[in-house]
């Protein structure tokens, strides 16, 4: 393979710019709103109309001197370079990021999962030479049930404890839309209630295209209204003084990490529900043979794993390993 167009700190060096910078950069390229990939004090952000959106929201208005909003599947040439986004599947707006120049085709996947989730734009495969692809869940343990399941459990568990509120701990970007998104198609149509944490960013999602149903503030809400309730809060937030306002609350907490009984014990997770915006490792396997790349590039997780089955399949393939990208014990967010 000739020189690749970006190197291993994800620099584009013919445009200067960099993808998911952990450090303020003259110029951006930011895959998705989540805190690991998306920071504030960029110069020039390139990214998704709703990617841009959930910055502003989350970070400010002026969280970067500019913005430059790229759709999906519209290629941007600069010189002889070409930047297309195409959707990841993660959150809503994310993006896999393909670079072209002569010829050579390399995808930056960010963090990506296949499974259809109406709270993201489906996830497109996007052939390449060199693929660097995420591995948070880059381990043959990891293979996640279907949410459907899930869903069903914790259902489940509302109608057995009428008299409890199910507190589901989940982040406020990604996991709160698609938990409740999730419940909404299994027919849960009574309110759901919203930490403080949330309610911005789940407006936010109605307003680009994401109905979610009926949400209300559980701030204010008298105990006994809230028996057998739904309430959306953040995983720290389930464990402190917020949650005693509730009745008798079971603690669930929605979370790939949830497949590992360990970390739920830890969490004091009464119902762990495995819940993923991550591909799993069968799902990572499938992509990079599917990508058709030559050489892949491992980051942002579990890369040994993956990077020894990739030569096992005669790719050329390592571990990346990128500042800022730190392991998040499960309570970053993903
Ligand atoms: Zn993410
Ligand atoms: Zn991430």
């Amino acid at each position: 393979m000739p020189e690749p167009i970006l190197d291993r700190d994800l620099h584009i060096k013919a445009i200067d710019a960099y993808i998911d910078p952990s450090v303020p950069r003259e110029r951006a390229i930011i895959t998705h709103g989540h805190a690991d990939h998306a920071r504030s004090g960029h110069g020039s952000v390139l990214a998704t109309p709703d990617t841009i959106s959930i910055m502003k929201v989350r970070y400010g208005e002026d969280c970067a001197g500019s913005f430059q909003p790229l759709p999906f599947g519209e290629p941007m040439a600069i010189d002889d370079l070409t930047i297309t986004f195409f959707p990841a599947g993660h959150i809503l707006g994310s993006a896999q990021v393909l670079v072209e120049r002569g010829g050579q085709r390399v995808v930056v996947t960010g963090d990506y999962k296949r499974l259809r989730d109406r709270t993201a734009q489906p996830y497109e495969l996007v052939e390449c030479d060199l693929l660097v692809t995420e591995a948070t869940f880059g381990l043959p343990v990891f293979q996640h049930p279907h949410p459907k399941v899930e869903i069903g459990r914790l259902l489940n568990s509302v109608r057995k404890q009428p008299e409890r509120a199910h507190l589901i701990g989940s982040y406020a970007l990604g996991k709160a839309q698609r938990v409740i998104a999730l419940l909404r198609d299994a027919g849960y149509d009574d309110p759901i209630y919203l930490h403080g944490a949330m309610i911005r960013l789940c407006a936010l999602y109605d307003e680009l295209g994401v109905p979610l149903g009926d949400l209300r503030p559980a701030t204010g809400v008298p105990k006994a209204e809230l028996e057998g309730a739904i309430v959306i809060a953040p995983p720290s937030a389930i464990r402190d003084r917020w949650s005693r306002r509730f009745p008798d609350p079971v603690t669930c907490q929605a979370s790939g990490w949830m497949s590992v009984k360990q970390r739920a014990r830890q969490a004091l997770v009464e119902l762990p529900l495995v819940i993923s915006d991550h591909c799993d490792w069968g799902e990572l396997n499938q992509t990079i043979r599917e990508t058709g790349a030559e050489t892949v590039w491992v980051t942002h997780g579990r890369e040994d794993a993956l990077v020894y089955w990739c030569r096992q399949q005669g790719l050329t393939a390592e571990p990346l390993n990128i500042q800022g990208f730190e392991d998040d014990g499960g309570e970053g967010e993903e």
